[in-house]
């Protein structure tokens, strides 16, 4: 029998009144009341000595090299970025292994519209390769907060490859595309007529790619990494998981407690069969 009614894991969530951005300000925030962050901070180089890493460098706001020295180093920036920013240079089969991690990018462009709603949904997924973006979701429909009175926006999100044709376009190109696919779907009446404003944001590495092969260089990596007594790999692109936030910020904390004497899993923060299961989809419906 047909059911007509969408297939979901979960019918309800929460969600951070002013976005999910509120949850690592509120950390950073406790953090700061003891400690520094440094942010628009670019790290560019990892100096070593082959068992330990010995300092940081990194790049300012601008542009100027700064130096940091730690007895421990926990890093959540992509694998691939620490591996190449190894000085002295990481052995030519590790920096080929790290050649062989790619990550799949997004671009992701916002629409806001002079109405209070478009859609009633949280998500849309769009597996027509007529239709350029991959998904769209309306913030408005996470939390009112998000947007003033009577205005709404939809998030359309490209997934794509850093260099090709969707991520080369420029910001006009990506809205005009993203505005002709839209007329052709019966949301909203005369929906690209009610665009107020727009804004287009670039995301290099947005998911690992788990290709064919890819545990032979990854695991290649991992072990060199473990060379180095006081560096930590952590979160989704560190350790080329595909995690949540969730698994992400538990897999911090416990590398943070690790150094603090306990011996978490680090990699095993998924492990657990149930995460993402839940009721059997049929019965779910
Ligand atoms: C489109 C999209 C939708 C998602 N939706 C959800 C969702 O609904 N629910 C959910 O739980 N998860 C979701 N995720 C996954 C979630 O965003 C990640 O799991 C989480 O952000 C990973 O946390 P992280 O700290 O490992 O990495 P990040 O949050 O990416 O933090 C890593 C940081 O390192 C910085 N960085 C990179 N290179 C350098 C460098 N060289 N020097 C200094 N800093 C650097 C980056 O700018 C970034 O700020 C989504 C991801 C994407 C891409």
């Amino acid at each position: 029998k047909r059911n007509n009614t969408p297939k979901t894991l979960i019918e309800s969530f929460r969600y951070p009144r002013y976005g999910i951005g509120e949850i690592s300000l509120r950390m950073g925030a406790r953090i700061e009341a003891e400690n520094r962050i440094f942010r628009r901070a670019r790290v560019r180089t990892l100096l070593h000595d082959g068992s330990r890493i010995m300092a940081v460098l990194w790049e300012d706001e601008k542009g100027e090299i700064r130096c940091h020295e730690a007895t421990h180093y926990l890093s959540s920036i992509p694998i691939t970025e620490v591996v190449r920013g190894l000085d002295p240079p990481a052995p030519p089969e590790i920096l080929a292994a790290a050649e062989r991690l790619r990550f799949r990018s997004l671009v992701v462009v916002a629409l806001f519209f002079d109405c209070p709603q478009v859609t009633e949904t949280s998500w849309i997924y769009f597996p027509d390769p007529q239709i350029g973006f991959g998904r769209i979701h309306e913030p408005n429909n996470w939390s009112r907060d998000l947007v003033p009175e009577g205005r709404s926006c939809l998030v359309f999100e490209y997934f794509c490859t850093a260099g090709d044709e969707v991520w080369s376009l420029d910001d006009a190109a990506l809205v005009e595309r993203t505005l002709a696919d839209l007329s052709r779907l019966d949301l909203h009446p005369r929906l690209p007529e009610r665009v107020i404003d727009r804004c287009v944001v670039r995301l290099r590495n947005a998911y690992p790619i788990y290709e064919i092969g890819f545990k032979e260089p990854l695991g290649r990596i991992m072990r060199y990494i473990r060379n180095f007594s006081n560096l930590t790999l952590m979160g989704r692109y560190g350790t080329y998981k595909y995690i949540n936030m969730d698994h992400s910020i538990e897999m911090g904390m416990k590398a943070a407690e690790n150094l603090l004497g306990r011996r978490h899993d680090l990699l095993g923060v998924d492990a657990d069969p149930a995460y993402l299961e839940g009721p059997p989809l049929d019965s779910a419906a």
